[in-house]
């Protein structure tokens, strides 16, 4: 088993991802329009990839373990309809995006919790890259959807046979977020959505 540890950027929030290696996790970068916004909001705009993409890892949230400071973890939805999009209130690191129940057991964490990211093996998928930034360095075309989708699904139904759907670090035992999610309004929204 290969764990990864990580943390916020403050130190705050402290965590350990079990199960890291490349063939548990997806490591992908996301050009989508949502996921530039959110980083643009939490003021890390400058952690974002050439072309304006965000790096993740897609996991299991049962492997997601949350070792210090799990009371600064709080949520933001873009809009009403938008992911859960998890940080960490202490000093805005983003954590990771999630759907709005655990039912879907995945997780896509924000890459720049990690101090060592070898783990995860290079990049695998590029995702919504039609949204890219045109910009030096930006991909030109999609890369990897297959691989995401196969892991996702090879992940979440032993998750769903076993019971391991339900541990997560951001939904309690019913099903409700461990803390309630904030919705931007529509003005917020729109500075975010520069391009
Ligand atoms: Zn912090
Ligand atoms: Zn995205």
């Amino acid at each position: 088993m290969t764990d990864a540890p990580f943390s916020c950027s403050c130190g705050t929030l402290k965590g350990v991802l079990h199960d890291a290696a490349p063939q548990h996790v997806c490591h992908l970068v996301c050009y989508c329009r949502d996921c530039r916004a959110f980083a643009r909001h939490m003021g890390c705009a400058d952690q974002l990839e050439p072309g304006g993409g965000s790096a993740l890892v897609q996991v299991l949230p049962a492997r997601i373990d949350i070792t210090q400071g799990a009371d600064s973890i709080a949520c933001l939805r873009l809009s009403p309809k938008g992911l859960h999009r998890w940080y960490a209130s202490c000093c805005n690191t983003p954590l990771a995006n999630t759907v709005s129940t655990p039912r879907v057991p995945m997780a896509g964490m924000w890459r720049g919790l990690f101090d060592q990211t070898d783990v995860f093996g290079p990049v695998r998928t590029l995702g919504f890259t039609k949204h890219a930034l045109k910009e030096r360095g930006a991909p030109r075309r999609d890369k990897g959807l297959f691989a995401m989708l196969s892991g996702l699904i090879g992940r979440a139904v032993p998750a769903w046979i076993s019971g391991d759907a339900r541990r997560t670090p951001f939904f309690d035992e019913a099903g409700a977020p461990v803390t309630a999610p904030v919705v931007l309004d529509l003005k917020q929204r729109n500075t975010l959505y520069k391009n």
